[in-house]
């Protein structure tokens, strides 16, 4: 469970986003979609795993160009694009959660840190502890201690995928 104090919320992608994304990808690709296999694919529109035979399809997504149509900032070159599973259709997006998505004990994540106009001003490795929420929160609370930071990606060491973005409180 998270802490009483938490007020840092785990970001889907966003509906409009996922709604491009579901025609042409953020890499200009055409939407693929298929069935899920049963191997838990990590749906980045409802933050959970997907459940066996689920439409789902694996799109380019760029989650720092996305937030930034949105703010008006210029990442310019820190601008990146990476994988990430969807499902194929319109779908209700995250059910109300009190958990971090996709965490476990010992699972190793990367957060990056990016200030107002989209710069990398950071970052740090973290293996989730035993209470996944207790690392996120203390890791967050570290990142956004810094003024400058407004935004935090928070992705998958192993395949450097994008999991879910953190906005400052
Ligand atoms: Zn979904």
């Amino acid at each position: 469970m998270r802490t009483a104090e938490t007020s840092y919320v785990p970001r889907a992608v966003a509906p409009a986003a996922l709604a491009a994304l579901r025609v042409v990808d953020d890499a200009g690709r055409p939407c693929v979609p298929h069935e899920a296999t049963g191997g838990g694919e990590p749906l980045r529109c409802c933050l959970r795993p997907a459940a066996p035979g689920e439409r789902i399809a694996l799109v380019s997504y760029a989650p720092l160009r996305r937030w930034a149509a949105e703010t008006g900032a210029e990442p310019g070159a820190y601008d990146e694009q990476g994988p990430v599973f969807v499902h194929a259709a319109e779908c209700g997006g995250p059910a109300p959660s009190e958990e971090y998505p996709f965490a476990r004990p010992g699972a190793l994540r990367a957060l990056r840190r990016y200030d107002a106009e989209g710069r990398i001003v950071g970052g740090r490795l973290l293996e989730l502890p035993e209470v996944p929420a207790e690392g996120f929160d203390r890791a967050l609370a570290e990142a956004f201690a810094d003024p400058a930071v407004v935004l935090v990606h928070v992705r998958a060491v192993e395949y450097g995928c994008f999991h879910f973005e953190v906005r400052r409180p």
